[in-house]
């Protein structure tokens, strides 16, 4: 696959066929054999190892059936935004092995609903947040994997911790033994062009240098979770390690 002179992936965003609500619009299966080949092509480009990023599938406001089709195409890690979508979709999911993240906001009163089901959190943006998660995974005399959400965009709007308050974090979550640091996560900045994109992720991944160096980050804690439909080659050019994919895989989001 070609990206095209911008830098953007030269996947197409599906159509949003009217009364699509019901059955998957898409292939699922042709569309990620796309999106792995711009994966591929992306980390040839920056002269990364084959393999070295890995497909999160972004499945909010997707029903069970398409994301089932994505576990049989292969792909078996996915990503949540809300704790309820967790819950709701975990039995229809159970019939295939599969990995859930969490990648949206977390409410401390939902803390325990997620424990069980997701296996990773990415939104983990705040020591006070951490605290909690680290408490009643003390109750459960369990674990958990995280990643740091910084806010690159440093958009009001957006979660995640402000960069400069990022080592801070890090020194803080790295004291809490039932966590385990993965890396950085961010959502980026919503541009129209690689020029108005491509800092945010250069600053995340200067900031896991810099975390990792002053010692404030673990060493293994090398990922970096960044880089969407509409960009994710770009973010891989950057140093992603895992993209996080939804409507170029399964077409347009359902409505609510
Ligand atoms: C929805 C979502 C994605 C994927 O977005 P697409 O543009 O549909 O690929 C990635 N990350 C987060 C946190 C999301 O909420």
């Amino acid at each position: 696959m070609s990206a095209d002179a911008s830098g953007r992936p030269g996947v197409p965003p599906a159509e949003d066929t009217p009364g699509a609500d019901a059955a998957p619009a898409v292939d699922v299966a042709s569309r990620l054999a796309d999106v792995q080949a711009g994966v591929d092509a992306a980390l040839e480009r920056a002269g990364r190892e084959p393999g070295s990023a890995a497909i999160l599938l972004a499945t909010k406001m997707q029903p069970p059936e398409p994301i089932l089709q994505a576990f049989r195409a292969g792909y078996t890690l996915i990503g949540e935004n809300r704790v309820q979508e967790l819950v709701g979709k975990a039995e229809a999911l159970s019939a295939v092995p599969h990995e859930a993240h969490l990648i949206g906001p977390l409410q401390s009163n939902k803390i325990n609903k997620v424990l069980g089901l997701a296996s990773c959190i990415q939104s983990v943006d705040s020591a006070g947040l951490a605290e909690k998660i680290q408490r009643r995974l003390e109750d459960r005399d369990a674990a958990i994997e995280v990643f740091l959400q910084v806010n690159t965009s440093r958009e009001d709007s957006k979660s995640g911790v402000a960069p400069e308050d990022a080592a801070a974090l890090a020194r803080a979550v790295s004291g809490m033994e039932r966590l385990r640091i993965r890396g950085l996560m961010t959502i980026g900045f919503p541009g129209e062009t690689p020029e108005e994109i491509r800092p945010s992720y250069r600053e995340l991944a200067r900031l896991r240098e810099d975390l990792i160096s002053s010692g404030a980050l673990p060493e293994h804690a090398t990922e970096l979770s960044m880089g969407m439909s509409g960009d994710f080659e770009l973010a891989i050019e950057e140093g992603a390690t895992m993209v996080r994919i939804g409507s170029t895989v399964f077409g347009a989001r359902p409505k609510p």
